[in-house]
């Protein structure tokens, strides 16, 4: 249930409650019975906690970002993995590893934790996955000769050496693919398989690495065949964003009206494009568009489409950050994040029908718009594997674009200042969410660049500033 229905529902019943006051007595005290003991069953309730350890604090506490989890000779520490639960000590906790405690809220910032379950799925001693590059591979002639060399692929980075197993064959990763007339040999945009462990110093030591193509271009279609298109009200005459199949309107979203808004999101995100971008099958031509929402929420559709809510401009500090969002949302779209989860939830979405609207109404939520039509990952996130990947390449990619990767993480503390600790179901407004992904990449800037120095990459600009004012006060939900 979304967060919204709670807030409606409750307001029915506070002022179903306040009618019935004068008339019916024993009915408002059956409500306050009910109340009362709803509200001591919560309180014994226990609390979960999770996300990745930071750091340790002292023998009995480790951090989750700003929340300290406080743990006694009582609690039951375990580790997780797909043959059972095993006993394990405090002593062996360390930073990177990720938990769910139960437990205690006992202030703000502390928790006290009858039991942590460490996951030991999340095995840091080998690395191993699939992606797509986001940049021509600088080495990419050396990894084929079986020279040592190095390759950035899915936000890490590789070392090749002698031992590493290649299957690194550019003609045979190309076969059958139609002949690109400009820049033939480039790599970016290719799949690359890859697995190593990682070293001291943020590097992973490659131990295989494969060669595959591009995506084929029907993973960048669209749900439903939609077409996304900009458009004016007929009656009021506003800027608007439609969702239509062939004629029929599925959908129409407010943009905000501040066209220099719009440009300076428009022009931050053309910067950050990844040279991935033009490597796919099926021309990407990604599109900014700033939605009048209070969500913090951001959402891509698979064809490069990206929506930003004002809520979101409106919660954002700086430039870096919001530089991470967009290259986070435009991660998605280059990993075909869309079509992989279709996959690994097939049979689910069969025979959806998006319900007309009448032409005059608008969408007041975008997020549950596009998990009507299917793009359930607008109100809940991707799964968490990709959310990790989608971050990992954000990360390198702000980087590389001389941002200060820790206002990555810094968003993600906004968002739990501003909401307390457990609280809604969105995407970026959850608690929860937040903090695994908080943590997620503060243990990422921590393993793959510990020598990393920001304090000279940049964080903000004038021209965010402009776009700040600009936006003026917006509603923030
Ligand atoms: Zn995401």
């Amino acid at each position: 249930m979304s967060n919204t229905h709670l807030v409606a529902q409750t307001l029915v019943c506070v002022s179903g409650a306040l009618r019935l006051r004068t008339r019916i007595r024993p009915v408002l005290f059956c409500f306050l019975a009910l109340c009362c003991f709803v509200a001591n069953a919560a309180s014994a309730t226990k609390m979960k906690l999770a996300g990745y350890l930071t750091a340790r604090a002292d023998t009995n506490a480790m951090m989750i970002l700003d929340d300290r989890l406080e743990l006694t000779s009582a609690s039951k520490v375990v580790g997780k993995d797909d043959s059972g639960e095993h006993p394990l000590q405090l002593a062996e906790l360390a930073p990177g590893m990720l938990v769910e405690a139960e437990g205690q809220w006992l202030d703000r910032h502390r928790f006290f934790a009858e039991k942590l379950s460490v996951d030991l799925r999340q095995d840091d001693k080998k690395i191993r996955g699939t992606a797509y590059l986001q940049e021509e591979p600088l080495d990419a002639s050396k990894i084929a000769t079986g020279d040592p060399s190095e390759l950035k692929v899915d936000g890490y980075w590789l070392t090749l050496d002698a031992a590493t197993k290649r299957a690194w064959n550019v003609s045979k990763a190309s076969s059958g693919l139609p002949q690109k007339e400009s820049g033939a040999n480039s790599l970016a945009g290719y799949h690359v398989k890859y697995s190593g462990a990682p070293r001291k110093d943020g590097r992973i030591a490659a131990e295989e690495v494969e060669l595959g193509p591009p995506a084929p271009a029907d993973d960048y279609k669209m749900p439903h065949n939609l077409d996304v298109v900009r458009a004016k009200d007929p009656l009021t005459g506003i800027d608007v964003l439609e969702f239509r199949q062939g004629k029929k309107l599925d959908g129409r979203m407010k943009l905000l009206a501040e066209r220099t808004v719009q440009e300076y999101v428009a022009h931050l995100g053309d910067s950050l494009i990844p040279e991935g971008a033009n490597g796919t099958r099926r021309p990407i031509e990604f599109r900014f568009f700033v939605v009048e929402d209070p969500d913090i929420n951001a959402a891509s559709l698979p064809d490069g489409t990206l929506l930003i809510n004002t809520g979101l401009l409106g919660a954002t500090e700086n430039e870096a950050q919001l530089a991470f969002i967009l290259s986070h949302e435009m991660a998605h779209v280059l990993q075909v994040h869309y079509r992989r989860e279709v996959e690994e939830t097939r049979g689910s979405r069969v025979g959806l029908t998006i319900a007309g609207i009448a032409a005059s109404a608008f969408i007041g939520n975008a997020g549950m718009f596009m998990a009507e039509i299917g793009i359930a990952s607008a109100v809940n996130g991707h799964q968490r594997e990709l959310e990790n990947q989608a971050d990992r390449l954000a990360l390198q990619n702000v980087i590389e674009h001389g941002y200060d990767p820790r206002e990555a993480s810094n968003f993600s503390r906004i968002i739990i200042n501003r909401y307390g600790n457990r609280t809604t179901s969105k995407l970026w407004s959850n608690h929860d969410s937040s903090l695994i992904r908080g943590s997620f990449l503060t243990i990422q800037l921590m393993r793959e660049y510990p020598e990393g120095h920001w304090d000279v990459a940049r964080k903000n600009t004038p021209a965010f500033q402009t776009m700040k004012e600009d936006l003026g006060p917006v509603k923030i939900m």
